[in-house]
């Protein structure tokens, strides 16, 4: 049978060219989680899916009643869940401002890690009962939030210190809205929420991957210069960043092998470890790399699944 693999943010950029790389395969069926159904509708006919190998289902990150409304619609369906990939998110690096989820949350933490562990946490009992051969889940990474890295030291530095805006909720009212209690910086929120989808997959492996046989992995595909995720970022830095990531870092990949990057990560025989991070190098062959000494600390993963599921209600 084919397979079904569920993608959050399939609506541009790396989702989207994920999403077509499966389904061009004719061996897998995508369930695309999104927020705007028209967008992510108009965008896989405009990417040319075929019309049968698609499901949009709607899902808005920012609201944990949302998830948790996605995985009923999703059981709904009646398709088996073989693969999950937390792949959307928000960058928001020239607000000045925080903004908030529907619980309060600092978006960008509250959407790329707290939506993400919530949902990741509910499907794993559906992955769990698949009977697909190779059933994975998925969290994308970036080098932004790796610190043993060149683009990881740009400043700011991702750095969860020890969580205690996050133990109060990002709230901005009794707690800081930054994971280490600092002030607002959304650049650095960003990058710590990568740190956490990091952190977050090596714990489910350590908890599960024994337990269930599910494949935990993440990956950073390559610098996708020219998509969505730099909306917000000022003119000038949209014109210049695809070419100086293009000529002067060389790590500039485009959507298309990006995509294909992350269906292998998906769906590959060969690629089935679990607990790894997968990276390319320049002639695009997969490698296991290295996380940084934060985003590898078992310690920190294990205080970061706790007070997240305190914070989206499992606990
Ligand atoms: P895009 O902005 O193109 O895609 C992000 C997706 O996330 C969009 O589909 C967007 O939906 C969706 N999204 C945002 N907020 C929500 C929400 N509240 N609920 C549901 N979906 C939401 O960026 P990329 O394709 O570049 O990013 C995809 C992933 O790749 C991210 O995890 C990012 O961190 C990672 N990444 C990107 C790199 C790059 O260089 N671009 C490098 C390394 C990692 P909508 O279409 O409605 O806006």
């Amino acid at each position: 049978r084919k397979g079904t693999a569920i993608i959050t943010g399939a609506s541009s950029g790396l989702g989207l060219a994920t999403a077509k790389a499966l389904a061009e395969t004719g061996r897998w069926h995508v369930i695309m989680g999104c927020r705007d159904f028209l967008k992510a509708s108009r965008a896989a006919k405009a990417a040319g899916m075929p019309k049968d190998s698609y499901t949009i289902v709607h899902l808005d990150l920012a609201s944990l009643d949302s998830v948790r409304q996605f995985v009923k619609n999703v059981r709904q369906l009646e398709m088996p869940v073989d693969v999950v990939v937390c792949n959307a998110a928000v960058y928001r690096p020239t607000a000045k401002e925080p903004s908030y989820t529907a619980d309060g949350f600092e978006m960008s933490v509250g959407v790329n890690h707290l939506g993400h562990f919530l949902l990741a946490r509910e499907l794993l009992a559906d992955l769990q009962s698949s009977d697909y051969p190779s059933k994975r889940l998925i969290i994308v990474g970036s080098i932004t939030g790796n610190t043993n890295t060149l683009a990881g030291n740009v400043p700011p530095k991702a750095n969860l210190g020890d969580l205690r805006g996050l133990a109060g909720g990002l709230n901005g009212v009794n707690s800081s809205v930054m994971i280490d209690g600092g002030e607002f910086d959304g650049a650095k929120a960003y990058k710590d929420s990568k740190v956490c989808n990091m952190l977050t997959m090596q714990e489910f492996h350590r908890r599960y991957h024994e337990e269930t046989g599910v494949t935990f992995a993440s990956l950073y595909p390559g610098c996708i210069a020219t998509t969505g995720l730099f909306r917000e970022h000022i003119p000038l830095f949209r014109l210049l960043f695809p070419p100086f990531q293009k000529y002067i870092t060389k790590g500039y990949v485009s959507e298309e092998e990006a995509g294909k990057r992350l269906a292998q990560v998906v769906s590959d025989p060969s690629l089935t470890k679990s607990g790894v991070y997968w990276s390319w190098n320049k002639n695009s062959a997969s490698f296991e790399n290295q996380l940084s000494e934060e985003a590898s600390d078992a310690d920190k993963a294990k205080k970061l699944w706790e007070i997240s599921e305190k914070l989206v209600g499992l606990a």
